[in-house]
């Protein structure tokens, strides 16, 4: 990324392009202590900002990093930085958090101490509207409650994903359909996962393990709104394999349509197209 690309708020201020922010005692550094949260601005709208800032305040809390700015002083400051980008302008929005001081045993950070805060602000084009993806198997799944800080949106649990991806792609697919301990179907490594089967919409029912994201649950209420039956219960890969129609959400991409599983074959199809604009319809009436 080039610096005309990004904008970083930090100490006070917007800074032009990529700031280090970090230093190389702060906690976060050393031991991962970091959150972080991922909306999107397009269009001219920043879809549930609201919801993205405060789920990094709780991600926060679940790791004992002291969340510094409120959820609203967040969406504000967001804000501000929008407003220096031409109204046509497509951005990731990146609110993160790391803790700076170290607490009980060093190993733990210090719930009351000092806290790094920063909001990059990305240049990032949306996909295009016929993208898709392609997705296998992968050996690696998501870990139980007992493994990791899964209630939080932690920079610490992605170099897991990231094995997911490296394997999907050495395989000649672009992301994994991932499995939760039970070898149900949890998520994909950057997205969750819609079925269609019959007319009828199933996604997976979050157990905790997995992130049941802001954009899924916007596509569910929205979904259901229009008269689709969306249920949430457990999801096996079988199903997957016997789907008339899959997609992924996600705040980046919003909704793409699933092409292949290994060696099923998908076309995209009408209830993703249906939710996508269902999705645009609702963020840019000003939702
Ligand atoms: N699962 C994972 C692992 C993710 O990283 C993301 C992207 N944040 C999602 C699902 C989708 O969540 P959201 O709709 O909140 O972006």
């Amino acid at each position: 990324a080039t610096g005309s690309d990004i904008r970083t708020w930090f100490d006070g201020q917007w800074h032009e392009g990529d700031i280090a922010v970090m230093r190389a005692a702060d906690h976060g550094a050393w031991l991962g202590s970091t959150v972080f949260d991922g909306a999107r601005y397009a269009h001219g709208v920043a879809p549930d900002l609201d919801l993205h800032c405060a789920r990094l305040n709780r991600s926060a809390e679940a790791m004992m990093i002291r969340p510094s700015v409120t959820a609203e002083e967040m969406v504000r400051l967001v804000q501000e930085g929008l407003a220096l980008y031409p109204a046509d302008a497509a951005l990731y929005i990146r609110p993160m958090y790391w803790a700076i001081d170290a607490g009980a045993g060093a190993i733990a950070p210090d719930p009351q101490g000092a806290t790094g805060f920063c909001i990059c602000l990305e240049a990032v084009p949306l996909a295009p509207e016929d993208a898709t993806v392609r997705l296998t198997t992968t050996r690696f799944h998501r870990p139980v409650l007992a493994d990791a800080v899964l209630d939080a949106k932690a920079g610490a649990l992605y170099p897991n994903n990231a094995r997911m991806i490296m394997e999907a792609r050495s395989k000649g697919f672009d992301n994994a359909l991932v499995a939760d301990a039970m070898g149900n179907v949890a998520e994909t490594a950057t997205a969750n996962v819609f079925i269609v089967k019959d007319g009828v919409v199933a996604t997976p029912i979050p157990n905790g393990t997995f992130l049941a994201g802001i954009t899924r649950n916007r596509h569910i209420a929205l979904l259901r709104q229009a008269g689709v039956t969306v249920e949430e219960r457990v999801l096996t890969f079988d199903e997957v394999r016997a789907a008339d129609e899959v997609f992924l959400t996600g705040n980046m991409s919003k909704v793409t349509p699933v092409t292949a599983f290994d060696e099923v074959q998908y076309q995209p199809g009408p209830v993703a197209a249906q939710a996508r604009r269902l999705y645009w319809d609702w963020a840019l009436s000003g939702a």
